[in-house]
């Protein structure tokens, strides 16, 4: 059974609609599939559909932009109630620092002669709920100024570069008890990735246990042997869930194809549990898995 646990569409970054997404999975021998687009829930009523048709089992989430001690934490919420009025706030106050992101980047841009026009972005964008620096990059592309969205990234968008600018993150604690109200359950996705140091440590992922983390995304495209091997024994002492998934965003981002990593059948189980039992303590309509 494969099992690919994290995945975008064009409701935040990804290149595929939830259909077309669905109709790759299959195509890719995907069993059970995981939407979880950044900081929304736009893709979820589209990706049941298409996955009730093609008879793919699937997990509705998201993943949340959220900061600990000042650094950023991408944080997986599964099936969470996705109209409890706290969260739906959480989210509605990351998605406005991320529009309002959109002209403070141009703005930087423009100090390096790079002209490009909010209409620009928009009609990359499209009716994504999620705008973020991938769809400037697509805008850079279709202007001319780079070949993809890789060289956006390395010449302009990340840190340290002309037209960086940072965001609002919700607190990473705040989210994970919001997320269990809502009857959802939080694994932090690629933990380690793209960081020189490995943070947050065994003791900070054990509070945030205490806290009500249930799991690790542990193979990740992010992570090397040695990370994905320390963080796997992390899990271990503190319990938690490990997940493996491939973080596909369609054609957007290279070397993350569907199931490039997944997720073990008995880990999904543990996981899919703790959703069952969060839902039940919550009171709360969450969803629950499709075809499972
Ligand atoms: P943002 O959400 O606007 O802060 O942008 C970060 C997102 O951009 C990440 O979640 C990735 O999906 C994507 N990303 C980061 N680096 C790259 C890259 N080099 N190529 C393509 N996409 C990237
Ligand atoms: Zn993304
Ligand atoms: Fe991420
Ligand atoms: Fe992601």
């Amino acid at each position: 059974m494969k099992v690919d646990l994290h995945t975008h569409t064009r409701a935040s970054d990804g290149t595929q609609s939830p259909t077309e997404l669905v109709t790759a999975a299959v195509a890719a021998g995907v069993d059970v599939l995981g939407v979880t687009d950044h900081d929304t829930a736009e893709g979820w009523d589209e990706a049941a559909r298409a996955a009730d048709a093609a008879g793919l089992g699937l997990v509705r989430g998201m993943e949340v932009s959220t900061r600990l001690d000042g650094r950023g934490v991408h944080l997986l919420a599964y099936l969470p109630d996705p109209t409890y009025p706290p969260l739906v706030a959480l989210l509605d106050k990351v998605l406005e620092g991320r529009s309002s992101r959109v002209p403070a980047v141009l703005a930087r841009l423009r100090e390096v002669d790079v002209e490009l026009s909010e209409d620009d972005v928009a009609r990359v964008s499209g009716d994504a709920a999620a705008s973020g620096r991938p769809h400037i990059a697509d805008a850079l592309v279709v202007a001319g100024v780079v070949a993809d969205r890789d060289e956006a990234f390395r010449r302009f968008l990340n840190p340290g570069m002309p037209g960086y600018v940072d965001r609002y993150a919700a607190p990473l604690r705040e989210t994970i008890r919001v997320v269990a109200e809502a009857g959802g359950v939080s694994v932090i996705a690629h933990a380690w990735g793209r960081r020189r140091t490995r943070s947050p440590d065994e003791a900070a992922i054990a509070e945030l246990a205490d806290l009500g983390l249930v799991g690790l995304e542990v193979d990740h495209q992010d992570h090397d042997a040695g990370a994905r091997d320390s963080l796997r024994a992390i899990a271990r002492n503190l319990d938690l869930v490990v997940t493996g998934s491939s973080d596909h965003h369609g054609t957007g981002k290279v070397g993350h194809d569907l199931a490039c990593n997944t997720t073990a059948p008995d880990e999904l189980e543990r996981l899919l549990d703790a959703a069952a039992r969060a839902r039940a303590a919550s009171g709360r309509p969450a969803p629950e898995p499709l075809g499972l």
